[in-house]
């Protein structure tokens, strides 16, 4: 049975001996541990959710490779039908957590590598993607999380991955064995990283001919010898740790994913789960797939986050007796109006995507990035219209714990109550959603995360086309009336 149950899924992250450090800490139990545990349980929601008949369809999907039914999200997108699907699953993954769930990295980490080892493989030869489908029936029929390690730590940012003064800035090929690869260096913000099964090492940039030891994509088992998770701060994580803990704001799901820097100390990776090893003229290329494919997620989960985000700001107007003065109303409309622009387009990114020569389905490359591009500013409005809307005391907030003061309880209910059909206990909870949620981590993550806001433009010049759209005018100025129109389907300007 492909499916894990979330118990399923926790008890085995329990059976990995992984090295992790948290707090700069070595932990054993890393599922239980308090800074830890809440993204655990979003990752299990995910598992959850497929158990459940009225979400079926949307997390689960049939496997090509087997015929077998899976989990979304260890699925190669066959059309544009499953685009729809996985940026909907995303939405209502983010409904149900208001937070970042974690299993797109790998995702779409396993979706790059299918697509692109089929084309190695034509150009050169190779067998990375029977490899590949090898690993990938397993990931399916086991239901694993992977995890996709994409960026390096990039060291002197003037300088190539061959430049630079440490070699390790990179992961890198140090070692070439008849029966495999030893890999060294390390991968850095790797959501879910710390309670996946496997990690999908991927390179981050395309390559020269010389840096071909850095052309390296592989599976590593999370508990493999050699590797080591450090487990990354958040805005205001020590929150997790006291008691009953409603001063972190999520307290069930965490704030965004819990991200870790992996440490890759001579890993030795076998041959069967090597796949790409020196090939660098398809680095750019495997790194642009991902990249489509991660970036018009957004316009799913944020649109979920904000959704909870959105909640928990008109709940707050109801509290405050604001809920009916027309310029509140008017603001969370703006709040829904940014989040559905972001929703509509991924949704379009879809439905416009095109057919790889792997047969898998891509997005329309212009309307992904275009998502994302929208997201880091989008969520940034959108958290400043909730701030607007919420009031100072997102900042200036008593300690939930004062609540249970016998000497001031009484006062901080009193003073931060305010209408009666609310207690204070209630703003306090919406107070520190929001404050956690519209947090530094949580901005920054929209920010960076799939990509910093240039990476997108750079592919939306490329897609744009200005050359035809300077023909359109010229056409319309002149009088021709050779009109083009529409496409159809996304012909992408190749990236190579
Ligand atoms: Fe998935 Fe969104 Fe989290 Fe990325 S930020 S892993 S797309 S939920
Ligand atoms: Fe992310």
């Amino acid at each position: 049975m492909p499916l894990k149950t979330p118990e399923e899924y926790v008890d085995s992250l329990r059976s990995l001996k992984i090295r992790a450090y948290i707090g700069g800490e070595r932990v054993e139990d890393v599922v239980d541990h308090p800074a830890v545990a809440p993204h655990v349980n979003t990752v299990a929601k995910t598992y959850q959710l497929a158990h459940e008949a009225e979400h079926e369809e949307l997390m689960t999907a049939t496997s090509h490779l087997t015929g077998r039914k899976i989990h979304r999200f260890t699925h190669i997108f066959q059309n544009s039908d499953d685009l729809i699907k996985k940026i909907q699953m995303l939405r209502l993954m983010g409904q149900a957590t208001g937070t970042c769930f974690q299993r797109c990295v790998g995702l779409d980490a396993a979706n790059a590598i299918y697509a692109t080892t089929f084309e190695v493989d034509r150009a050169h030869g190779t067998d990375y993607h029977r490899r590949f489908r090898d690993f990938l029936v397993e990931v399916q029929d086991q239901d694993l999380m992977t995890a996709g390690a994409m960026t390096d730590p990039k060291g002197d940012r003037s300088k190539r991955p061959s430049q630079q003064d440490d070699p390790d800035q990179y992961v890198r090929v140090v070692e070439r064995r008849p029966d495999g690869v030893v890999i060294r260096g390390a991968k850095l913000h790797n959501t879910g990283g710390i309670n996946s099964h496997q990690v999908l090492v991927l390179p981050g940039m395309a390559l020269n001919e010389d840096e071909r030891d850095y052309a390296i994509a592989c599976a590593v088992p999370a508990d493999a010898e050699g590797v080591v998770f450090i487990f990354g701060r958040q805005s205001n994580d020590e929150r997790k740790l006291e008691n009953g803990c409603q001063d972190y704001g999520n307290p069930r799901f965490g704030v965004v994913g819990g991200e870790a820097m992996i440490v890759f100390d001579d890993v030795f990776v076998p041959n069967e789960r090597i796949f790409l090893n020196g090939e660098h003229d398809f680095c750019g290329h495997l790194v642009e797939y991902f990249a489509t494919w991660h970036r018009a997620n957004y316009g799913g989960c944020k649109g979920g986050n904000a959704d909870v985000l959105i909640g928990a700001t008109a709940k707050m107007t109801r509290i405050l007796g604001t809920a009916r003065n027309g310029i509140v109303k008017d603001k969370l409309t703006e709040m829904v109006h940014l989040n559905e622009t972001t929703f509509a387009s991924a949704i379009g990114a879809s439905a416009m995507g095109y057919l790889l020569p792997s047969g898998s389905f891509m997005f329309d490359p212009l309307l992904a990035n275009t998502v994302k591009q929208n997201i880091t500013r989008n969520v940034y409005q959108i958290s400043r219209l909730s701030h607007d809307l919420a009031g100072g005391i997102l900042a200036t907030m008593p300690d939930a714990r004062a609540f249970d003061n016998p000497e001031i309880g009484h006062y901080v209910k009193k003073y931060v109550a305010a209408t009666s059909e609310y207690d204070a206990l209630e703003r306090l909870k919406m107070a520190r959603y929001i404050e956690n949620m519209t947090s530094v981590t949580s901005q920054v993550e929209a920010m960076h995360g799939a990509g910093s806001p240039q990476a997108q433009r750079i592919v939306m010049l490329r897609q744009a086309e200005l050359d035809k759209k300077i023909e359109m005018v010229e056409n319309v100025v002149d009088g021709t009336d050779d009109v083009e129109g529409l496409r159809l389907r996304a012909e992408p300007v190749p990236a190579r």
